[in-house]
């Protein structure tokens, strides 16, 4: 008895102490924002509730003062953070705040350029040289080449001419370039991202800079016929920087479905970690999107499992199959691994029990099970047997299940 409180005792510290390294292990960001041409108001406490929803980082938003007031007031200790989000692109830092920031980088602090930051500070020959590639704000062919993908390859072109350019929005393939760096490792190749600005023309130093992922920027919709950079990395001194030129946040729109796109979402939180710490401990979600559809996040994070179950429970013909996707893929990354299935199988027999859920959302489960099923379900399976509204399906998924055994 006396040995069983003791090693009670002892796996409590231990747990402790993993929670403890934990707690110690989680970033500190900083979103600076203030001034944009876009809807930075409502894009940084969304990037502040992805990273946050991680549980990786601690992350504040520190705002510059408006455009044309005095900017000698801002003057973060960036040296306090493991990483800095820019969703700025407004008047110039002063003097001082840019050493800062230089040195901040210099010295091993991670950076995340979003979107429009890479508008900013044309005449900033430093940043320029961390961002990369920028676009608009005067640039041209004396801020650098275009950089982009032709054949496969990629090409650095000095041909004259405007940095920045776009189309009009829509949906795009993101094709990712490396396939083994950490931010990037285990994602689908090809992606659906949602509807979006496709930055072309970005042109800048592009030293030490690595193109992860890119777009092709179709003719038809105002593009450039290249495939253009979407997300890279760059370093700078010890630091390390991760440009995303995803996102597009409009003002006066109500909707930002770029910012809901799950492959947006998971880039960007899987950069941010790589810019603190050079490594990625995140799992890819099992709704990421594939190259045949786009997945949206409401509330910019994925549903639970009682969530989606819940939802399927309302299901009709009528409605979207999104959620029935979402519990599809789970199932389907779980291929092998019995507990897991057993646990989707318990909660779909539950569906099929629940005098609140549809004949639509019972249809597709006995769908699910007639592939997937188990001993487990057959008793409920049985049950239904005499349903007028299921018999059919009912009995597809028993001789299905059995024939299996
Ligand atoms: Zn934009």
């Amino acid at each position: 008895m006396k040995k069983n409180i003791l090693f009670t005792s002892l796996f409590v510290a231990i747990l402790f102490f993993f929670n403890a390294c934990k707690e110690k292990h989680a970033y500190k960001a900083l979103i600076v924002t203030g001034q944009n041409n876009h809807n930075w108001q409502a894009s940084s406490p969304i990037l502040k509730q992805l990273l946050d929803q991680t549980k990786l980082f601690t992350t504040i938003i520190i705002e510059t003062p408006a455009k044309g007031k005095d900017m000698s007031v801002f003057n973060p200790d960036f040296a306090k953070y493991d990483v800095v989000v820019l969703d700025y692109n407004g008047d110039a830092w002063t003097e001082k705040t840019r050493v800062a920031f230089v040195d901040y980088v210099k010295n091993g602090g991670g950076v995340v350029a979003y979107h429009a930051a890479d508008n900013a500070f044309v005449n900033w020959k430093e940043y320029n040289e961390m961002i990369g590639l920028g676009g608009w704000d005067g640039r041209t062919e004396k801020d650098g080449p275009y950089v982009y993908f032709k054949d496969g390859k990629q090409i650095c072109d000095s041909t004259p001419g405007r940095g920045g350019s776009h189309g009009a929005r829509h949906e795009f393939t993101v094709q990712i370039r490396n396939t083994e760096h950490p931010i990037t490792k285990g994602l689908p190749v090809k992606w659906l991202h949602a509807e979006d600005e496709l930055y072309s023309q970005l042109r800048g130093p592009a030293r030490n800079m690595e193109i992860l992922a890119t777009a092709y920027a179709d003719t038809a919709k105002g593009g450039t016929g290249r495939d253009e950079p979407m997300l890279s990395i760059i370093s700078y001194g010890k630091g390390r920087i991760f440009h995303t030129t995803l996102g597009h946040c409009g003002n006066g729109d109500k909707t930002f479905p770029a910012l809901e796109c799950a492959g947006f979402i998971t880039t960007f939180q899987r950069g941010t970690e790589w810019a603190a710490s050079g490594v990625v401990t995140q799992n890819i979600p099992v709704d990421f999107p594939n190259s045949a559809g786009t997945v949206q996040w409401a509330e910019y994070k994925p549903l639970s499992l009682d969530e989606i179950v819940s939802k399927i429970e309302k299901y009709d013909v009528s409605k979207s199959r999104k959620y029935l996707y979402d519990l599809q893929n789970r199932i389907r990354y779980a291929e092998g691994n019995a507990e897991t299935l057993l646990s989707y199988e318990k909660l779909m027999v539950k569906i099929l029990e629940s005098n609140e859920a549809t004949i639509d959302a019972k249809k597709f489960v006995l769908r699910e099970l007639s592939w997937m099923g188990s001993d487990y379900c057959i008793p409920q399976l049985k049950k239904l047997e005499s349903s007028a509204d299921l018999k059919d399906e009912v009995k597809f998924a028993l001789t299905r299940i059995q024939s299996i055994k």
